[in-house]
């Protein structure tokens, strides 16, 4: 039995909550990483995990993650996470929302929660009956707030062109070849962007209807799943799932840059000095895909508007350069260098 502490991934979590309603069901953890820059916000999941265990590596994981993500945003926000563990069945209630929205309040502001993997608009709603440390919540006409998918999109739309500017010194997409990975929200948006510039997409996704549909609205190819990876373009986006950068498929990568939306694509902090090494450029995938938390942040700290969303989606861009500046002066791969950086804004490098 291995104790929090023991933990590879425990990296001096500020606290770390254990929460059981057996009248609901619910049994959850709530990971606050750092408060250093305000409460600790990241989103709730709700997963089947085949053991207790693995619950708790994803907590530890994942709220570190939003630390960085949100430090390197420039958000006035700290990093936390909460993962439900679900039956098998994936049993979820009102009550036990109304249990976990009680929990969320008792913490009493140090974890903002909000949509993750399983979670609906809806489910916040019930939570947001509980708690006001929520986001992620409908909109009311003109409001900032909503799903988070289209501007994520947008950051990573913004953030390709950037990894394009430097890799390859175009000013555009057109003409480029951008092979995506996913047919979902992010993909989808990023899809519509890059041919509304001109450039030409290759989509996969498991599901072929949902990569046929994305293909219909912006044209281009559908592409098999088992293809994408080593296709031949000028960009592969991920936009789908982790971890599928690792020593095999970086080898058979046939693109000058990587630049997706999706979260932790790195298998391991290896596969990034892989990728330098190989001469392909990187964009740390917590920094490209912060558009949905700036947007969530803002409805949250209720400190701006639509456009005020746009400009911080904006920064995102300037802040990959500084991280490929530094990564071209010192010679460490992309990856590490922002790391680094998000470790000195929280306090702890
Ligand atoms: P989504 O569920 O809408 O889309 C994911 C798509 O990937 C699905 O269509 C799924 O069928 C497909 N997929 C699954 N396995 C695949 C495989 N092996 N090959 C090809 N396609 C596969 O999810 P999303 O919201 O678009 O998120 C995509 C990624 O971006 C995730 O890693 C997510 O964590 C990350 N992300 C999303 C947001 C957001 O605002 N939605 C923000 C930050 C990061």
């Amino acid at each position: 039995m291995t104790s929090p502490w023991g933990y590879a991934d425990f990296d001096d979590h500020e606290d770390l909550h254990f929460i059981t309603d057996p009248a609901t069901g619910l049994r959850a953890i709530i990971a606050v990483h750092s408060t250093h820059l305000g409460p600790a916000a990241g989103g709730t999941r709700f997963w089947h995990y085949a053991e207790d265990e693995q619950a708790v590596v994803d907590a530890l994981r994942l709220s570190r993650g939003m630390s960085y993500k949100n430090a390197m945003a420039g958000l006035a926000l700290g990093g936390g996470k909460a993962v439900i563990l679900a039956d098998e069945a994936r049993t979820k209630t009102p009550e036990m929302l109304a249990a976990f929205g009680k929990a969320v309040g008792n913490l009493g502001g140090r974890y903002v929660t909000a949509e993750d993997v399983g979670m609906s608009v809806q489910d916040m709603i019930e939570i947001a009956r509980q708690t006001k440390f929520v986001a992620g919540l409908p909109t009311a006409g003109g409001e900032v707030g909503g799903d988070p998918g289209p501007h994520t999109s947008l950051g990573v739309f913004l953030g390709v062109k950037a990894a394009v500017r430097r890799a390859l010194g175009k000013d555009s997409l057109s003409g480029l070849h951008i092979a995506i990975q996913g047919a979902g929200s992010v993909a989808t948006g990023l899809a519509l962007h890059a041919a509304a510039e001109g450039a030409r997409v290759s989509i996969a996704d498991v599901d072929q209807a949902k990569a046929q549909k994305l293909v219909d609205a912006a044209g281009g190819k559908v592409v098999s799943p088992d293809e994408i990876m080593a296709l031949e373009a000028d960009v592969l986006s991920p936009c789908a799932l982790g971890a599928i950068l690792n020593e095999q498929s970086i080898a058979a990568l046939k693109v000058p840059v990587v630049s997706g939306g999706a979260n932790n694509q790195l298998a391991t902090p290896e596969d990034g000095v892989r990728l330098h090494e190989s001469g392909i450029l990187y964009s740390p995938d917590y920094v490209i895909n912060a558009g949905g938390i700036i947007n969530i942040c803002t409805e949250y700290l209720n400190d701006g508007d639509a456009s005020l969303v746009r400009t911080r989606i904006e920064g995102i861009p300037d802040r990959l350069e500084q991280i490929w500046a530094e990564s071209a002066a010192t010679g460490r791969d992309p990856a590490a260098v922002a790391d680094t950086m998000a470790q000195r804004l929280i306090g702890r490098a």
